[in-house]
């Protein structure tokens, strides 16, 4: 290889090295916020035995606690908020559900907290609903979203648009899931949602050149 052949390489890779750097840079003034981007639950493996249920996940949230929830016979979602230990989460008999919320397809009515300080207003065995979801073929799984425990995302955005057209809605998933859907043209991009989702569900959107 000749000298000058070299050069032309060395030559090519700076080139298209200021590209990328100023290229980040005009973007950037473009469009200075950050698109959100809802992330996908951790795998999760049910293991049934007679007094309990352990249920492995292959990554913990980041605030590590995580919601296992099951659909019962009047097609509601029932949930408990689960700590993770060593990406394990264990439901024993006689762990009740701390909410319910009604579904109406991928839409979601009223939620009853079932769950105070110091009692059950109503008392649902997870452990007992879980094996009744599994014989009748219910949704049941985990999701790394708090909803309906936490509403932070919807609730600050709400603060943000002025319209009640939100750009980050509740939505059920094909599992049975309640996550954020997000709607990119109505987002201004102000980030907000970002910093304050506990659980990591909400993260930036990765730019063209992370991707
Ligand atoms: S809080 Fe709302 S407007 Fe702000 S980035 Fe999130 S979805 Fe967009
Ligand atoms: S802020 Fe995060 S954890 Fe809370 S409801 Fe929104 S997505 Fe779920």
């Amino acid at each position: 290889m000749t000298p000058n052949r070299y050069i032309n390489y060395f030559l090519i890779i700076v080139l298209i090295t200021l590209v990328i750097y100023f290229g980040r840079k005009v973007y950037r003034e473009i469009f200075p916020g950050d698109y959100p981007m809802v992330t996908p639950t951790a795998e999760s493996k049910f293991i049934f035995g007679e007094n309990e249920i352990i249920v492995k996940l292959s990554a913990t949230t980041k605030n590590g606690n995580i919601i296992v929830y099951t659909y019962g016979p009047d097609g509601n979602f029932y949930g408990m908020l689960k700590p993770i230990k060593d990406l394990s989460i264990t439901i024993r008999k006689g762990d009740n559900a701390d909410f319910m919320v009604q579904v109406y397809g991928r839409e979601i009515g009223e939620t009853s907290f079932m769950k105070k300080m110091d009692r059950y207003i109503r008392k649902v065995g997870m452990y007992d609903l879980l094996i009744e979801a599994v014989e009748k073929k219910w949704n049941y799984g985990v999701q790394n979203c708090l909803y309906p425990i936490c509403t932070r995302c919807t609730d600050g955005c709400k603060s943000v648009v002025s319209t009640s057209n939100l750009p980050l809605v509740m939505s059920v998933m094909d599992n049975g899931e309640i996550k954020p859907v997000f709607r990119k043209g109505r987002c201004p991009r102000c980030g907000k949602c970002i910093i304050w989702c506990p659980s990591g569900v909400i993260q930036k959107e990765k730019q063209p050149w992370e991707k």
